[in-house]
């Protein structure tokens, strides 16, 4: 996929718009359990995403950008997650950090991909650039993964090899 500018802008900004709104509700979720920790980790996560964004935006300027659709950008729940019982799922820290450590990683996907084939040098150097930031959320969240415990019910199928043994 070749982005020009405006439609890579586009996608950048509603990918770091709708980081900043999951990890707001994952940074309630985890306050409202007491687990204040986890949930400072997501609030810091939210601040990173918001100036990220306005960063973006900041490049942007008055350039017009394209209209998206939304499965273009929003984050996907983990299959595991499923309907009704996904609030639950997520009250666990490691189900919650695992979810956004998968869609950080979709967004450093994606920005790699970019960077490499895209035509466009403005884009390729913005786009190396927002891959190396997403590494390195991907990086700190694997960092929390490692030092949380593991629920023991769930996830069996996964084959993580970093799991915590907790
Ligand atoms: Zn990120």
């Amino acid at each position: 996929m070749s982005y020009t500018l405006p439609e890579f802008l586009a996608h950048a900004v509603a990918l770091e718009h709708e980081a900043a709104e999951r990890y707001l509700e994952l940074a309630d979720m985890m306050e409202s359990y007491r687990n204040d920790e986890v949930s400072s980790v997501f609030r810091d996560m939210v601040r990173f995403s918001q100036m990220h964004r306005d960063e973006i935006k900041a490049r942007v300027g008055s350039i017009e950008l394209p209209k998206l659709r939304s499965w273009q950008y929003r984050w996907r729940t983990p299959p595991e997650m499923g309907g009704e019982e996904g609030f639950d799922y997520m009250i666990e820290p490691y189900h919650a950090l695992k979810y956004a450590r998968g869609n950080e990683a979709r967004a450093m996907e994606y920005y790699r991909s970019v960077a490499t084939e895209s035509k466009d040098p403005e884009v390729r150097r913005l786009a190396t650039d927002f891959a190396n930031e997403e590494t390195e959320h991907v990086a700190a969240l694997d960092a929390w993964l490692a030092r949380t415990a593991r629920p023991s019910s769930t996830w069996e199928s996964d084959p993580d090899p970093n799991e915590a043994s907790a």
